[in-house]
């Protein structure tokens, strides 16, 4: 690869990139739409919308599938919620996620977590501001 090959890239990398977060609403109702209905009804045709969507940002799924064990447990409102709940958006993560706020870790773990109730961000097991114990349903 050459100095030009390698600017021309860049350059369409950060096209790419620029188009992405013009439609990052637009991707988020791509996926809670299809999660939401269409995953757990028609898969396939569900499949073809979000292919075409990721190609029109130019990106490719090459990922070979490998079958996962508990994908058939999985629904589509379970996919969602992970999409919008955890930090990483990733419903594949194998990490733990914190049951308050999402982030990676255990819920008290020591990293700054964020009250789902009154959105205060704390680090310790109760929510200094309105006492609510994190993971627990909102009332
Ligand atoms: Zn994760
Ligand atoms: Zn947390
Ligand atoms: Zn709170």
């Amino acid at each position: 690869m050459d100095d030009d090959e390698a600017r021309w890239r860049i350059l369409e990398a950060v096209s790419a990139i620029g188009s992405i977060k013009q439609s990052i609403e637009n991707l988020d109702g791509v996926v809670n739409g299809l999660t939401a209905n269409w995953y757990d009804d028609n898969p396939q045709l569900a499949w073809k919308h979000i292919r075409d969507t990721l190609n029109s940002f130019g990106i490719i799924i090459r990922k070979s599938p490998e079958r996962i064990t508990d994908l058939d447990e999985l629904s589509g409102a379970e996919i969602a919620w992970r999409y919008n709940f955890w930090e990483c958006s990733d419903p594949l993560c194998t990490k733990r996620h914190c049951r308050e706020c999402g982030k990676h870790g255990k819920y008290g773990g020591g990293h700054l977590c964020k009250c789902q109730e009154c959105l205060t961000d704390y680090d310790g097991l109760v929510c200094p501001k309105c006492g609510r114990e994190g993971g627990t349903p909102k009332a």
